[in-house]
């Protein structure tokens, strides 16, 4: 048993019909770590993903979050949490602006629902206020404030990756899960989103789960690694004792 995990998996697996795929994983990420995720494709990386974030449920194991058995919640429920995956900017949110995107993030202050906000709209103005201080605030974190004002659907791709990052701290995530947030964004703006990443990290305590295939990207950011191939987690260390084990490098680096 780990000391401090956050999330730990056990025994979990995924059958879609005949496929089994995630057979019994147990893994666990640490609090105040970035893990990285890394296999071949197929090798159940996102389904495992997905269970963790509620997207479905284990077909059998269990899997506890921040002390919590969190086995078969919805995302909306582990959002509140503080569980936070990333998601696309949605198209409907592409003609807001940067800043305004970030203020659309729900809130969860206890005792606040749509009702009291309705009734009392002097608690809704400064409500507004704070989230908008609050956005402003991640605005300057990720220093993307000459866009602030730009509409979120003519920011380049790599700016769109920030405030996707932006949106999870616009809420008190413990735990971000990026999959793939790298796919198609050039090496330079890549620089800018692992920067963003490991300052996050190391200044805000936030906790990443990352699925990833740029392995320059893992090696930079992760520490550590858990490997997965054909279902099963095969692996856990440094991406440099990765490499150094002949067993993994044929089965995921190809020799
Ligand atoms: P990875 O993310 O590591 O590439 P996935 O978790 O996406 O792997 O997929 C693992 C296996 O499960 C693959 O064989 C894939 O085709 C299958 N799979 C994933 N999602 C579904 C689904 N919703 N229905 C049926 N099969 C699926
Ligand atoms: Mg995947």
């Amino acid at each position: 048993m780990s000391s401090d995990a956050v999330i730990s998996v056990h025994d979990v697996s995924k059958r879609f019909g005949g496929l089994m795929a995630v057979k019994n994983c147990s893994l666990s990420v640490e609090r105040g770590s970035i893990t990285g995720l890394i296999g071949p494709n197929g090798a159940g990386k996102s389904t495992l993903f997905n269970m963790v974030a509620g997207n479905f449920a284990p077909t059998s194991g269990k899997i506890i979050f921040d002390g919590q058995d969190i086995t078969g919640l919805k995302p909306h429920q582990l959002f509140k949490l503080g569980m936070l995956r990333t998601f696309q900017i949605a198209h409907e949110f592409s003609n807001m602006t940067a800043l305004e995107n970030l203020m659309m993030v729900p809130g969860d202050q206890p005792g606040e629902s749509l009702g009291t906000l309705w009734f009392r709209p002097s608690i809704a103005r400064a409500r507004e206020i704070e989230v908008k201080q609050k956005a402003l605030d991640v605005i300057d974190f990720l220093k993307l404030g000459h866009v602030k004002d730009e509409l979120a659907g003519n920011l380049s791709g790599g700016q769109k990756k920030l405030l996707e990052l932006g949106r999870t701290m616009m809420v008190d995530a413990k735990v971000v899960l990026l999959d793939e947030v790298a796919a198609g964004v050039n090496k330079t703006l890549l620089n800018d989103l692992a920067a963003n990443i490991e300052r996050m990290n190391s200044e805000l305590g936030y906790t990443f789960f990352v699925i990833e295939h740029d392995m320059d990207l893992i090696a930079r950011l992760c520490d550590p690694v858990i490997v997965m191939a054909q279902g099963e987690v095969i692996a856990k260390g440094t991406m440099e004792e990765l490499r150094a084990n002949p067993m993994i490098v044929e089965a995921y680096f190809g020799g």
